[in-house]
């Protein structure tokens, strides 16, 4: 089954705001995958609707195969999202932000302590383990955020606009962490408006604009046609 299959799928908010208009789109497994588009295009929605938090008007989505209206729970067992917005405690420490977040979701302790570790170490943040997150710099925090994510163990990861308002610096540290994770399986997609970020890490992109995918394939396909 693919990663994310999404089919027809159509938003309409209260407001009368046709947000998605008929979005379909397939990511396959261990794919690192770009929804490239404006402000307004519907990125969030639609990444708002796959993880659960935005109701859809119509469509399907499924995850490795799992209907996610029908089979809620499980499709979100699946998931791991990164919040545009820094959201964790900056009163806590990184090892701390990291266990409790898996005690949350019923991971046994020693296990999150361990999982604890890999992901710090992956985010370049271990020497940062136990001083209080408020003192990170803001490539640190950005990339605990990705590391806690990544605490439960997701198959697919998920991020809106990881990237947006940070600068180059920033950027690149997020980049090789993801590259990492990818690297070690784990399928991701990422909304963005910079091409240079999708074009520096993913394989395959979707073009979306006014709520319509206007273009869908390899990246170098797409750049071909520049
Ligand atoms: P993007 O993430 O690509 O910037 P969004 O999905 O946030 O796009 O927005 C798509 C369209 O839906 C925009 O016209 C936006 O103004 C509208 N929109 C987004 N969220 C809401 C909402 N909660 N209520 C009404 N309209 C919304
Ligand atoms: P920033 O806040 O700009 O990301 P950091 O203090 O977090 O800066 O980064 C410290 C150093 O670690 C930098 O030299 C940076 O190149 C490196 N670095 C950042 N992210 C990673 C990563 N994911 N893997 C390896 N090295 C990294």
């Amino acid at each position: 089954a693919p990663a994310l299959r999404v089919s027809d799928l159509r938003k309409t908010y209260d407001n009368g705001v046709q947000a998605l208009k008929g979005v379909s789109l397939d990511v396959r497994p261990g794919d690192f995958f770009a929804l490239l588009g404006p402000n307004g295009a519907g990125k969030s929605t639609l990444i708002g609707i796959v993880s659960s938090l935005v109701n859809k008007s119509a469509g399907q989505v499924e995850v490795f195969g799992t209907d996610i209206a029908r089979h809620r729970s499980e499709a979100m067992r699946l998931l791991g999202l990164v919040p545009q917005e820094i959201n964790f405690n900056l009163f806590e420490k990184p090892f701390d932000i990291l266990v409790n977040y898996a005690g949350f979701y019923g991971i046994p302790r020693e296990e999150a302590m361990a999982r604890a570790e890999v992901e710090l170490k992956r985010g370049h943040l271990w020497e940062k383990a136990q001083v209080m997150s408020r003192t990170l710099s803001g490539g640190m925090k950005r990339r605990l955020m990705i590391a806690r994510a990544m605490m439960t163990a997701p198959r697919l990861l998920i991020l809106d606009e990881p990237t947006a308002g940070v600068d180059i610096e920033i950027r690149r540290g997020m980049w090789r962490t993801l590259r990492e994770i990818n690297a070690a399986g784990t399928t991701i997609i990422l909304t963005t408006h910079y091409l240079e970020e999708a074009e520096s890490l993913c394989k395959n992109l979707a073009i979306i604009d006014k709520g319509t995918i206007v273009a869908q394939g390899t990246m170098k396909a797409l750049l071909a046609k520049l």
